[in-house]
């Protein structure tokens, strides 16, 4: 009675650029240590960010399609 859980608990928004659901989420800070997310690299649902820095508006999506990456952490918590 159980279906496929997903891999990660994660839901991507759709990209504001040009509206697809294929956006992966860019992981920070450690490059793929586990199997899990070796397997969603590879199917494009997550990308990697980089090396270990966390700059202050590192976007936290990448459109699959477009390039476009988004959701840098510039929303509700602190706005200045
Ligand atoms: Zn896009």
């Amino acid at each position: 009675m159980s279906t496929e859980s997903p891999v990660l608990d994660i839901k991507a928004p759709l990209c504001p650029n040009c509206g697809s659901v294929d956006v992966a989420a860019i992981l920070y800070g450690h490059p793929a240590c586990s199997e899990e997310i070796n397997l969603d690299l590879e199917s494009n649902q997550t990308v990697l960010g980089g090396c270990c820095e966390i700059y202050e508006k590192a976007p936290e999506w990448c459109c699959t399609k477009c390039n476009h990456q988004f959701g840098a952490c510039a929303s509700s918590e602190d706005g200045y």
